[in-house]
């Protein structure tokens, strides 16, 4: 039975958030708050977090709260009771939140983990404001096909993506020639592979520019995240792997680019604040008061340009291939990321081991073309259960 949903313009907009107590999470909801008039909220769910879902629902007042783990439902139950808000936990309550009727989803929930709730709400179509970044590389041609088939709107909440949207003719895209996807080249950006032999996760996390989650941060160091981005891009702009470029632009002022036929270059500038790119999908067609400070070209004087290092930054050069690999690579690519990612911050490999088992896994599994979500969820489970016995062989 298919959803009927609310005018999407509508106002008050009616909003969910999955992944309601992380980075892009609380920033959505900082912007909500400020406008409160504006925006009524359907549903917020979260990981394992009880306490801060509970406060925040509190706070937002939304009919449904879900969380993930099942062993906090108590504490979150026990903290809302007598709300009249409705509570429920595990990974299909997830999923319910983001069936709900609302005007605009926000996809923040990091990981693959978001993958079925991002395809859910995709599918009851309305707005989607996609940060799960995760969803597309692992399950790109699926989660494309469903947009089209519901009618979503799918507005990218990256800021990069959100740049290249802002400033990307839908209505002419064979004048468009390249995309340019910047990056501010991480913590690491100026360091020898020996010095990064050595680093740690307080060190890898610290990012210069921007204040994000964990996992994003480390990807960020490793440049994976641009690797991740590149085969975001591809799926968002249907755009062939060679005419996306990127450049490192260690300010994080300009936030991508899009190059014309004609030569012409558009861009989109701002502070590295994701409360612009998340108002620009909250506000969506119209726009909305953000109180990042203005940005001060002068103040800034100059803006620098580098081509990334490859040979220092393998994940580029790795994300290339998948993505030309096609089917289940860039799945297997992005689950053995993701379990890297987790045993460096555990402490049970190096910065280095990330993008050497992310290799070995993507070279070592077949690839093969999907058409189910069982399928990506199929091949993302053998590409985790492999990184995690090469990680115990290297441990024990
Ligand atoms: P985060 O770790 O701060 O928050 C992740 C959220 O997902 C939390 O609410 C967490 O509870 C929830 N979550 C984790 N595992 C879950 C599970 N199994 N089931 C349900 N919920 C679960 O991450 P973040 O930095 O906010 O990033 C979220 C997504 O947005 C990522 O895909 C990231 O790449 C993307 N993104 C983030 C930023 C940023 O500034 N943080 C910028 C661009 C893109
Ligand atoms: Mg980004």
């Amino acid at each position: 039975m298919a959803v009927v949903l609310p005018d999407a313009v509508a106002t008050p907009r009616s909003v969910t958030i999955l992944g309601a107590t992380g980075s892009v999470g609380r920033n959505t909801i900082d912007l909500i708050k400020r406008n409160p008039a504006d925006f009524v909220v359907e549903a917020i769910t979260g990981g394992s977090n009880a306490a801060l879902l509970a406060e925040q629902a509190l706070l937002l007042r939304p009919r449904f709260v879900a969380i993930a783990d099942k062993n906090a439902y108590p504490a979150l139950k026990e903290a809302l009771s007598g709300s009249g808000i409705e509570v429920a936990a595990g990974a299909g309550a997830i999923i319910a939140a983001a069936e709900r009727p609302s005007n605009w989803v926000m996809a923040s929930i990091v990981g693959a983990a978001g993958l079925a709730p991002t395809l859910a709400a995709v599918r009851r179509g309305g707005i989607v404001a996609l940060a799960n970044k995760e969803s597309l590389v692992c399950a790109g041609d699926l989660m494309m096909r469903e947009v089209a088939r519901s009618g979503a709107t799918l507005l990218p909440v990256d800021s990069e993506h959100n740049a290249i949207y802002q400033v990307f003719d839908f209505e002419r895209q064979d004048g468009v020639e390249e995309l340019i996807l910047t990056a501010s080249g991480g913590p690491f950006r100026e360091l020898t592979r020996d010095a990064m032999a050595a680093v740690t996760p307080e060190q890898a996390v610290a990012h210069p520019n921007w204040d994000m989650g964990a996992k994003i941060s480390i990807d960020s160091a490793t440049m994976m995240n641009k690797g991740l981005e590149l085969i975001e891009a591809h799926h968002l702009f249907a755009m062939p792997e060679e005419r996306i470029s990127i450049l490192v632009h260690p300010q994080s002022v300009i936030h991508s680019l899009v190059r014309y036929r004609d030569g012409s270059v558009l861009a989109q500038l701002g502070q590295p604040d994701m409360r612009t790119p998340i108002a620009y999908t909250l506000a969506w067609p119209e726009r909305m008061d953000v109180p990042v400070d203005r940005l001060d070209l002068a103040a800034l004087a100059r803006l620098e340009f580098a081509t990334p290092d490859t040979v220092r930054f393998p994940a580029l050069k790795l994300a290339r291939e998948a993505l030309r690999a096609g089917g289940t690579a860039p799945t297997v690519l992005n689950a053995a990321n993701e379990v890297a990612v987790a045993g460096f911050l555990a402490g049970r490999i190096g910065f280095l081991d990330i993008t050497n088992l992310v290799d070995h896994i993507v070279a070592e599994l077949s690839h093969y073309a999907v058409d189910s979500l069982d399928m990506v969820l199929a091949a993302d489970i053998e590409a985790r259960v492999r990184a995690g016995e090469f990680i115990d062989s290297k441990t024990t």
